[in-house]
């Protein structure tokens, strides 16, 4: 943006509303955030700052989601620790705000550009809003670094955008001043019904698609920190098991570019038919697939959210959920961190099919696909009255 057209939109007197995001998740939950923003382009004035935290990552959800980047502070190194980014995204920050003297900063779940984001916030004395709020594991040290994360930004924002009414019972648990907190709904959900109905699937996915076609098929993500070395190991380990004894199954796993995931699917998928390792889909392509799947097996946050909002059900590789609400309502089942029980829950999948049925009828716990405009009618609330 040029200095002349910056300061020309200062002078009307429309309300500035940064927002920071820097990995894929944060992208996809921003996004109808930032849609229903400029949609108000007449009371609010956009920026977008992107910290690059995950850059390859992150930049076709940006082109696919049509969001623009006002700045970037591309603060992605190799081998990068926490503690860099978070230097980094607070140092190269603060001149934007010096810039563009927002009125707001709405930083969204639990990452490092997340927490510095807040944090940075708050030190220059600008409200903050936290998007997806509430969300626990009770294990300060599960996720790492993330449930940290998430709490401490709790203490810094001014206003909580919680998904469920658990989340809300967590915030106020923890103090939260019942005020600031609003019931919106997760913006997954609107992501992922608008790009569901606006997109195909790539030629590459059909192609994959058409080649299993008769199969069930079993979509597999795996990439928490937390699970790196011998947990993903054995987890990786029942999987083959499970797909050696049913040749009617395929297996199609997105391999998070993570070098400690790549080093175990090397040693654990190694020469095995019916294991499709591929490179990290994009988001639209990334739906299809989750909507072709029989089963889901997956540690990432946003699938157990997308998971009852495409009627799937989810086997959860984590040993505690920051989202009791999916296991709550049947779709997921929780595994913990064997690879016997993995295997079970699997076998007990094939046999089991009054749960494929239930999940097929259960009301989405995170919301209806209104959450970017409920999001959006609490920011003029909150500007009407401070
Ligand atoms: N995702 C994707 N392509 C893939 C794998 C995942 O688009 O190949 C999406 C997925 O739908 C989910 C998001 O990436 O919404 C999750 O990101 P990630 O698992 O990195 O983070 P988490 O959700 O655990 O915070």
């Amino acid at each position: 943006m040029t200095e002349e057209k910056n300061s020309a939109l200062k002078s009307t007197n429309k309300k500035t509303i940064l927002t920071l995001f820097g990995t894929r998740p944060e992208i996809i939950k921003l996004a109808p955030v930032i849609w229903a923003i400029e949609k108000r382009s007449d009371i609010w004035r956009s920026v977008t700052v992107s910290s690059s935290q995950h850059t390859d990552l992150l930049r076709p959800f940006i082109r696919d989601l049509k969001i623009n980047i006002d700045h970037d502070l591309a603060v992605m190194t190799p081998g990068q620790t926490p503690n860099a980014v978070l230097s980094r995204v607070v140092d190269a920050i603060e001149p934007i705000f010096t810039k563009e003297k927002p009125d707001l900063i709405i930083v969204q779940g639990d990452t490092t550009t997340a927490i510095a984001g807040a944090l940075a916030g708050f030190y220059a004395r600008i409200p903050v809003a936290h998007v997806e709020a509430g969300l626990r594991t009770g294990n300060r040290h599960s996720p790492f670094p993330e449930e940290m994360n998430r709490r401490l930004i709790s203490q810094l924002a001014d206003i909580h955008f919680a998904a469920t009414d658990e989340n809300i019972k967590i915030l106020l648990s923890e103090g939260i001043r019942k005020e600031t907190i609003v019931l919106t709904g997760n913006p997954v959900v609107d992501a992922l019904h608008h790009i569901l109905k606006n997109s195909q699937c790539s030629e590459k996915l059909s192609k994959f698609l058409q080649q299993v076609k008769g199969k069930r098929l079993l979509v597999l993500t795996t990439h928490r920190r937390e699970n790196f070395g011998q947990v993903m190991s054995s987890h990786l380990k029942a999987l083959r098991k499970f797909i050696e004894r049913h040749k009617d199954i395929e297996l199609v796993f997105p391999v998070h570019p993570n070098p400690s995931v790549r080093a175990a699917v090397n040693v654990e998928f190694a020469n095995i038919d019916r294991i499709h390792c591929i490179d990290p889909l994009e988001y639209a392509d990334f739906l299809h697939l989750l909507s072709h799947a029989w089963l889901i097996a997956s540690d990432s946050g946003g699938v157990q959210e997308e998971a009852p909002s495409l009627g799937k059900p989810l086997l959860v590789l984590r040993d505690t959920t920051e989202r009791p609400e999916v296991l709550a309502c049947g779709v997921g089942r929780l595994v913990g961190h064997s690879g016997e029980r993995l295997e079970e829950m699997l076998e007990e999948a094939i046999k089991d099919k009054s749960w494929f049925e239930k999940v097929l009828q259960i009301q989405n716990p995170f919301g209806k696909g209104n959450a970017g405009e409920q999001i959006a009618s609490a920011i003029d609330n909150y500007f009407a009255t401070h």
